[in-house]
């Protein structure tokens, strides 16, 4: 499935809401399941209800063209984008008289399900995988730069022996006894209200409404497994500590929809720099003829030393900010600066030649220390 919604609808980037609304309706009303049978329909049906419910939505829209289809799909799961979007609704705004028990839906919300998979609470009985929380720790140079991990994911899969059905290959599977192959089973109980019915997934097949004559010697006749899969996966630049990074469908193993990994980051702390949000931080030590003569240092950055210029007469603790060498922003062709502190050495011990010439110097510049009013020695 494409996810460039605008080539989908075939508007242009700077396409009006109005714009977007009538190559909806058009694509729409020849795509919909009631008119169109054809396989392709359908998913060039879903595609263009995707490419609407984000472009109809001026957030979705303005998140989608700042952060590209690929960040975008990483935080929105369908879910989050068909929530609130009601075909009855836009239909009959549209003008579209779109019968859904003549497409064989009960409602939009079934329509939905069974379109695209998915529960959202809305379904009953759905397996759906849980989404697990894995953890990667990078370093900050690789925060920079943006790099690719190795993760492993413990995660549920299908069973690979019975490929999820729970019987022994070759001995087959038995209509489930408890229901009878509905799936569902019925309980009555007699309450101060009257009796009372209720139906639940049957608790024999899980709903499936067969069982197995043998169980699968490989999952015990679960149908699943826990298994460690190696993932490569790519970090993008500008993470920081406690993000979150979607791995779509490594969750949980579920049989209507498998669960999502979330892959938690920690950004190491440096040994040479200081993170404050996007800008960076480091000391650079120089010494005191320098500061007093101006010149130019050396200083490390993300990428590299780079030389920068030194004042005349710089004290200790002067700061200097190289405006786009901090951290890249997240999602964002923007970069942080890096904020360099000057620190001052003074020598600890001195050659006989640096001693007579630092006591030359001193004579020259004892005037202006007497001027105000400063005493002093010198040994
Ligand atoms: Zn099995
Ligand atoms: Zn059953």
């Amino acid at each position: 499935m494409t996810n460039d919604y605008y080539s989908v609808l075939g508007v242009g980037k700077n396409a009006s809401i109005d714009d977007i609304k009538k190559a909806y309706r058009n694509l729409a009303l020849k795509y919909h399941p009631d008119r169109n049978k054809s396989k392709d329909a359908e998913e060039k049906f879903k595609e263009i209800n995707e490419a609407y419910a984000v472009l109809s939505d001026p957030e979705k829209r303005r998140q989608y063209d700042s952060y590209g289809p690929e960040q975008f799909n990483q935080r929105y799961s369908r879910e989050d984008i068909f929530r609130d979007f009601n075909f009855e609704d836009i239909f009959r705004s549209m003008g579209i008289n779109f019968d859904f028990g003549g497409a064989g839906f009960e409602s939009s919300d079934d329509m939905l399900n069974n379109l695209f998979g998915f529960g959202g609470g809305r379904r009953q009985n759905m397996d759906i995988g849980n989404d697990i929380l894995v953890h990667v720790t990078i370093s900050l140079e690789d925060a920079a730069r943006g790099t690719q991990k190795t993760v492993a994911i413990k995660h549920i899969k299908e069973c690979p022996r019975c490929r999820g059905a729970g019987a022994e290959p070759g001995t087959g599977t038995v209509t489930c006894p408890t229901c009878k192959g509905g799936g569902q089973v019925k309980a009555t109980t007699r309450t101060a209200f009257g009796i009372m019915q209720t139906i639940s997934t049957c608790p024999k097949c899980g709903g499936r409404g067969k069982t197995f004559k043998e169980p699968c010697s490989e999952c015990s006749g679960r149908g699943r497994v826990q298994e460690e899969e190696k993932v490569d996966m790519r970090i993008p630049k500008g993470v920081d500590s406690g993000m979150r990074l979607r791995l779509r469908g490594m969750g949980d193993y579920g049989r209507d929809r498998h669960g999502d990994a979330y892959v938690e980051v920690t950004v190491q702390k440096s040994k040479t720099f200081e993170r404050r949000g996007d800008d960076i931080y480091v000391d650079v030590n120089i010494p005191f003829y320098l500061a007093a003569l101006g010149g130019r240092v050396a200083v490390p950055t993300l990428n590299g030393e780079i030389e920068v210029p030194v004042s005349e007469g710089t004290q200790s603790g002067d700061k200097l900010t190289i405006e786009g060498k901090g951290m890249p922003r997240f999602n964002s062709n923007a970069y942080g600066d890096e904020v360099v502190s000057l620190i001052v050495d003074i020598p600890r011990r001195l050659s006989t030649e640096q001693r007579e010439l630092m006591k030359k110097f001193a004579e020259t510049d004892g005037g202006s220390y007497n001027d105000r009013k400063r005493k002093f020695g010198i040994f």
